[in-house]
């Protein structure tokens, strides 16, 4: 596969989910390295002109999807990539696996930071602190969370409402996960149906402040759904693997072990409440799944 900066129309097939039949957006079609919601978010910049800047400056998890992307992105546009994260487990820097390993194929150069958690506070509210960094730097927030966003994420937005008239279906439900929130926000904006998501990081309160960072009207934010039981972020569960597993084998697609499982316990269980066609959108990162899958075998829940 060769990295290349195409970003292609992703497409809407069948798929069936606990009986019941649902259309499935291909998000993870989108570009081979560089998909998912990760490329509608960083769609913008890939067709920016970024001369100016020499480098790219992020920050967050050891395995953050956004990390390999912006990875593969820095490749693209021939920029260095520095992504800042709290001392990493020994275990990953001597055997580097799943979005760590690749990113660092790509050319990241890692740093370290033991008080990470101050560091990057000022940063993750809407300010220009972040021009501490130079102004060659272009620094993207955790997980992509930014305005900029909006321009990829409304291009699928428009690609739905295209679908949705082609195949003269009037009522759609839309469900898709949320980490920072930045995808389901944007997709709800632009979008003339309702988007369901699932907070995988914090729950609907961390959700919604996320919300309102980037847009003040709450009539359009999307509909929050919680599952009854409570997860912790990236942490294996045996029910995760499980759903992920049905639905993978199912259908022949392969899911995401991260994000999918919890937005797909929600969508069992709220489904009876939802009538009319639903679309689940496949937001890419299965690159995530080696390591997730790694840590499954190493706690022998598989
Ligand atoms: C990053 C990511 C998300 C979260 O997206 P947000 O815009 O931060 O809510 C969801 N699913 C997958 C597969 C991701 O990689």
């Amino acid at each position: 596969m060769q990295l290349n900066d195409k970003l292609s129309i992703s497409p809407v097939q069948k798929m069936t989910f606990r009986g019941r039949s649902c259309y499935l957006k291909r998000d993870d079609l989108i570009n081979p390295y560089f998909n998912g919601n990760k490329a509608r978010k960083f769609d913008y910049f890939l067709n920016t002109d970024l001369s100016n800047y020499t480098k790219v400056i992020s920050y967050g998890g050891n395995q953050s999807n956004a990390m390999f992307s912006l990875a593969a992105f820095a490749k693209i546009k021939n920029l260095q990539f520095h992504y800042y994260l709290k001392p990493l487990p020994l275990f990953l820097k001597k055997n580097p696996a799943g979005n760590f390993k690749y990113a660092l194929e790509f050319g990241m150069n890692y740093i370290e930071l033991p008080d990470y958690e101050n560091f990057f506070q000022k940063m993750s509210s809407h300010d220009k602190t972040y021009n501490l960094l130079g102004e060659d730097s272009l620094l993207i927030r955790q997980g992509g969370a930014e305005k900029e966003a909006e321009y990829g994420v409304k291009k699928m937005a428009e690609e739905i409402n295209q679908w949705a008239e082609e195949n003269s279906i009037k009522k759609l439900s839309i469900f898709i996960q949320s980490g920072t929130g930045t995808t389901a926000l944007y997709l709800q904006k632009h979008l003339n149906f309702k988007v369901y998501t699932t907070p995988n990081i914090g729950n609907t309160e961390y959700l919604l402040k996320q919300f309102a960072l980037l847009e003040n009207d709450n009539t359009k934010y999307p509909v929050i759904l919680e599952t009854e039981n409570k997860y912790t972020f990236g942490k294996p569960y045996k029910e995760f693997y499980n759903i992920w597993k049905e639905i993978s084998e199912e259908n022949n697609v392969e899911f995401e072990l991260l994000y999918d499982p919890k937005t797909l316990i929600a969508l069992t269980e709220h489904n009876k409440n939802i009538d009319g066609a639903i679309m689940y959108i496949h937001s890419g990162g299965v690159i995530g799944n080696e390591s997730m899958l790694m840590r499954y075998k190493y706690k022998k829940m598989i």
